[in-house]
């Protein structure tokens, strides 16, 4: 295995344009961009636009002139995922030839009746089970339009990673959290996969972003291994809280960075503010 830690840096900024950039998210790219200033790296931007009913092209205007705005660059032409969709698909083909994936036809509701409680907000709950085969199987299906398709996560296995920030991470699959989507029916693939496919793709080296995503960087490891590609250093930041230390909530629509800027603050006021 390559030490990440001796290549070239590459960092990535990944905005999702489902809504106004959030003060949480413009800190963490903050982070990720003096982290990689001061290795004389080179930062990327991907906007992670796959989900077409979520993603508006306003959002994404506004992402631009929002990042800009707050001193943010990156230094190669942005990339969009809605453009590699094709490169998704060997990922999927590799994990059904392997028989770790499964095709998954229960319906939202089941999977709300089924499910057991939500560990974190915002997490999935841990699935089922219900379309899990008994053992390793290789799917019938050539291609995974139409169907859901879940990841099998081995059962009760301890995990670990070193987080530059967050010091060492132990999970377990199958207990805090259990089979994931890796794609979905409407025929793109869900987030798990494509941020592992582009971060191998686009040479990150060190992933920063927010430590509310602890929990998907387990399932990603756990990607990398299947797909045999050899996964980034991860700094996950603290979740950003007012000066007076209270946590920011997610979608306190207030707290985007347009609302901010409209109501006078400065860039710099909002880095002295928000940590
Ligand atoms: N697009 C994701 C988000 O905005 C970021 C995912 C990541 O940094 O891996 O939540």
């Amino acid at each position: 295995m390559i030490l990440k830690s001796a290549l070239p840096y590459r960092g990535r900024l990944a905005p999702s344009p489902t809504g106004h950039l959030h003060v949480g998210h413009a800190l963490t790219f903050w982070r990720a961009q003096e982290r990689c200033r001061a290795r004389n790296g080179r930062l990327l931007l991907r906007i992670e636009d796959l989900d077409r009913a979520r993603s508006r092209p306003g959002f994404r205007e506004a992402i631009f002139e929002d990042l800009e705005w707050f001193g943010l660059s990156w230094d190669e032409a942005p990339v969009f995922q809605s453009d590699r969709e094709p490169l998704y698909l060997p990922a999927w083909r590799k994990l059904r030839e392997a028989g770790l994936i499964y095709r998954c036809d229960c319906s939202r509701r089941d999977l709300l009746s089924a499910a057991a409680a939500p560990h974190a907000e915002d997490e999935e709950s841990i699935y089922p089970g219900t379309c899990r085969p008994v053992s390793l199987t290789m799917p019938n299906e050539s291609a995974p339009s139409g169907f859901n398709w879940r990841f099998r996560v081995p059962e009760n296995a301890p995990l670990e990673f070193h987080d530059l920030c967050a010091g060492t991470q132990r999970a377990m699959a199958g207990v805090d959290f259990g089979d994931f989507v890796i794609w979905r029916k409407d025929n793109v693939p869900a987030y798990q996969l494509a941020v592992v496919i582009d971060d191998a793709a686009m040479g990150i080296t060190e992933v920063v972003r927010g430590a509310d995503l602890l929990l998907s960087t387990f399932r990603q490891l756990l990607l990398y291994r299947a797909l045999r590609l050899d996964p980034p250093e991860f700094y996950h930041a603290p979740l950003i809280t007012d000066s007076s230390g209270k946590r920011l909530a997610k979608r306190d629509s207030a707290r985007s960075l347009r609302a901010l800027r409209t109501s006078g603050w400065t860039p710099e006021s909002i880095r002295a503010h928000f940590r």
